[in-house]
């Protein structure tokens, strides 16, 4: 089922709201859930024996895009990623050693930050402390985010040995002056000789990352960008809507602004990039991605089994997630759990020999209903209502008579359809999922009812 852009309904729906890697989001995090409970939940794990998915964070760049909305620490100068690497070596120290020796790890994933900062040796030695501690599954899924203008052959060559076997290249836009104002100067050769390189080295997936929105791009400009990226034939491309937030992240007061596009251009770029990717055989899985048809995230879409998690879309559902490093954040059966986000803070945890945690949440019954069904929604486009009544022994349509009601202007637009025992998204309404699952989040709508009833 290909979505269908309908410029009327986004604009008639265009809202904020959570981009649900988690439900609760974590806005809801607290800083009443610690480290303590951290170690409670670590040890109650064991006994669910599920297998483990590992992220890790690496936050240094060697220069800032001016576009960026992450924590990262940059810097020309080597070194300042030693302490750190220590550091995170002792925070699997601290972690691990609550853990059976016998979960297997069927996930790991290094993100930034610029994980190919590191030098071919810190790789390996970081992979080697990582194997020390925890067993990797045999198909496991292995991947890495990498900067293609920093990434040298040596690299590469270094990561396929110690196992990773999908890789993450971020692109943003290929045109020349849109890549000068954003301070991120990759010309297409560059980028089309490393993916040459990954494939030949070995590497079974290439994800690339896009953003729309940036200064200087109109539909037509940007559509080069996509034919040239199709031409690159990625397995999965992710296209994410630039975030202009200049009070949060003061570096974005240096991009010109007068040459962001417009609210209505942006409109149009997306139309295209729907059209393109989907035309050129790409299936359109939600909020941004893309896959091939044969690529695992479309493949468990199909059968239903398609999840969330703090990296996006995952075909590992059920699996317990452990972050390490600044601000990386996990996700256990019940709950989740963040470190701090400061390296200050970080370091000083971890060298009073604390699991670094700084905030987390611990769900309600009531989060893990609505968790079970906005995931549905979000990324098995529909929900099954025998299906949530049989997990958790309630009555759908009495638990969700509020809910079900509110959809029905989104059945009149033609969102999505409610049948007698489960709810369809509509090809109009897959660009519209969020919004559709902001219908079940209780977090928002308490909010929402408590700014309602300051304003009266
Ligand atoms: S390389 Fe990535 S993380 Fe680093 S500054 Fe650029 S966008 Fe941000």
């Amino acid at each position: 089922m290909k979505a269908e852009f309908n410029k009327e309904l986004i604009k008639k729906y265009d809202r904020p709201g959570p981009r649900y890697t988690s439900y609760p989001p974590a806005t809801e995090f607290t800083q009443e859930v610690n480290s303590k409970h951290y170690i409670k939940k670590l040890i109650e794990s064991n006994q669910r024996k599920t297998p483990l998915s590992l992220y890790f964070h690496i936050p240094f760049c060697e220069q800032r895009c001016l576009y960026c909305g992450c924590n990262v620490i940059i810097s020309h100068r080597k070194g300042i990623e030693v302490p750190y690497l220590e550091r995170v070596y002792r925070e699997m120290e601290l972690v691990s050693q609550y853990l059976d020796k016998d979960r297997k790890v069927v996930q790991l994933h290094w993100g930034g930050g610029t994980p190919n900062y590191l030098e071919p040796e810190q790789i390996k030695v970081f992979f080697e402390e990582i194997v020390k501690r925890f067993p990797i599954d045999e198909n496991a899924e292995i991947s890495i985010e990498l900067d293609p203008r920093y990434l040298t052959d040596e690299q590469i060559k270094t990561i396929k040995e110690v196992g990773f076997n999908r890789v993450s290249l971020g692109i943003q836009d290929l045109n020349p002056k849109v890549q000068r104002a954003v301070n991120r100067i990759q010309p297409y050769e560059l980028i089309k000789e490393k993916i040459e390189k990954l494939r030949e080295t070995g590497f079974e997936s290439i994800n690339v990352d896009l953003i729309y929105g940036l200064p200087y791009q109109t539909k037509e400009s940007f559509e080069e960008t996509v034919e040239k990226v199709i031409e690159l034939n990625p397995d999965r491309i992710a296209t994410y809507s630039f975030a202009y937030i200049p009070d949060v992240k003061p570096h974005q007061q240096l991009l010109p602004k007068e040459s962001l596009p417009s609210a209505e251009e942006k409109l149009r770029i997306l139309e295209m990039i729907i059209d393109k990717f989907q035309s050129a055989g790409y299936v359109y899985i939600g909020m941004d991605h893309f896959a091939k048809p044969h690529d695992e995230l479309a493949v468990a879409q199909r059968k239903g089994e398609l999840w969330r998690n703090f990296q996006g879309y995952t075909t590992k559902k059920g699996v317990e997630l452990l972050g390490f490093g600044a601000t990386s954040i996990g996700m256990l059966y019940d709950s989740y759990f963040q470190n701090f986000k400061t390296l200050r803070e970080y370091n000083n945890a971890v060298d009073k020999g604390e699991i670094p945690i700084f905030r987390g949440y611990i769900l309600s019954e009531d989060d893990f209903i609505r968790r079970e069904v906005i995931m549905d929604i979000m990324c098995n486009l529909g929900v099954d209502f025998k299906k949530i009544e049989n997990m958790f022994e309630i009555d759908f349509k009495d638990y969700f008579e509020r809910e079900l009601e509110e959809l029905k202007e989104m059945e009149e637009d033609g969102l999505i359809k409610i049948e007698e025992d489960k709810i369809r998204i509509l090809p109009v309404g897959r660009l519209l999922i969020r919004n559709v699952a902001m219908v079940f989040d209780a977090h928002l709508r308490k909010k929402r009812e408590l700014k309602f009833s300051r304003t009266i």
